[in-house]
């Protein structure tokens, strides 16, 4: 169970940077899904809600998204479907069930580092940069590196082009969490191969990605590459699989995800 001692509607991102690290138990409020199983003694509740950052917006070279735009959204949202092959719509819409996924929010996912996520997966696989307010503009790769410091994810910008993008899981029931999750993207020839839920965070696979970049594409490339993905990668265990288990799926899913790709 969670207590909240205190709770604050901030108007300006300004505001909220100053109550969030007034003092350490200060909180921002995301969907809640996740906040609400834990069971963390809250100072000040900041809710997020005044600042305008449910959108998906569309400009002239890249789509941003807002940090408190839900999972919903994004996989019913007309642009996301069209760009990318469809790939964030495509990783959200495997979690749990519509009603979660009316709740919980993109800025949260991305701001805790989840190892299990399936968003963070697909948008690594896009160059996302992440906007932070006090850490700025960087790279989602940078940021999953970094150890966490306090501050608000405000949104995440995304290239606009015509990347083609798979997603793929690996899960023991419908709605659990995925034993292992891959996102595979290509444009002009500048392959990216992510895995994520190792169970560790999302790491893009270097070597499968230059790999596939160099090679003939044949069906003996494609496989090597997903034997490099496998093994240039750490895979741990958990109640859903072992690290063994998991690197025999990364093969498979990588595999299947260059070939959809290609397809
Ligand atoms: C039962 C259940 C099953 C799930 N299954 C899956 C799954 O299969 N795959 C998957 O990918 N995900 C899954 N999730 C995770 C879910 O998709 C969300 O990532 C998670 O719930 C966090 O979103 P939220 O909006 O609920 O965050 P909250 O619970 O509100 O917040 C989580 C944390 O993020 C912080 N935070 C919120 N917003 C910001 C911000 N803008 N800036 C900085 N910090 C912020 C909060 O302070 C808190 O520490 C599951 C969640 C639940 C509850």
């Amino acid at each position: 169970m969670i207590s909240i001692q205190d709770y604050a509607l901030p108007a300006t991102l300004e505001e909220t940077y100053e109550v969030l690290t007034a003092k350490k138990s200060n909180t921002i409020l995301g969907g809640c899904a996740f906040l609400r199983i834990g069971s963390k003694k809250i100072g000040v509740a900041v809710d997020l809600a005044k600042l305008n950052l449910d959108f998906i917006n569309e400009k002239n070279d890249s789509i941003e998204i807002g940090a408190m735009t839900t999972f919903r959204k994004i996989e019913t949202n007309p642009v996301l479907i069209k760009y990318f092959n469809g790939i964030l719509p495509k990783a959200v819409s495997h979690i749990v069930g519509v009603q979660l996924r009316n709740s919980v929010t993109a800025g949260a996912t991305i701001y805790s580092r989840y190892g299990f996520s399936d968003f963070i997966t697909a948008l690594l696989s896009l160059d996302a940069d992440v906007v932070l307010y006090k850490g700025g503009q960087v790279s989602l790769e940078t940021f999953l590196e970094d150890g966490a410091k306090k501050d608000i994810l405000v949104k995440v910008i995304i290239p606009k082009t015509d990347r083609k993008a798979v997603f793929q899981t690996m899960r023991n029931s419908r709605s659990d969490y995925a034993v292992l999750n891959a996102a595979v993207s290509n444009k002009e020839n500048d392959w990216k191969v992510v895995v994520g839920a190792r169970p560790q965070r999302a790491k893009i696979a270097r070597a499968a990605s230059h790999y596939l970049a160099e090679s003939q594409l044949t069906k003996e490339d494609i496989e090597y590459a997903a034997e490099l993905a496998a093994n240039e990668l750490t895979f741990g265990s958990n109640i859903r699989g072992s690290r063994e288990y998991r690197e025999a799926i990364c093969k498979v899913l990588v595999k299947r995800a260059i070939m959809e790709v290609l397809a």
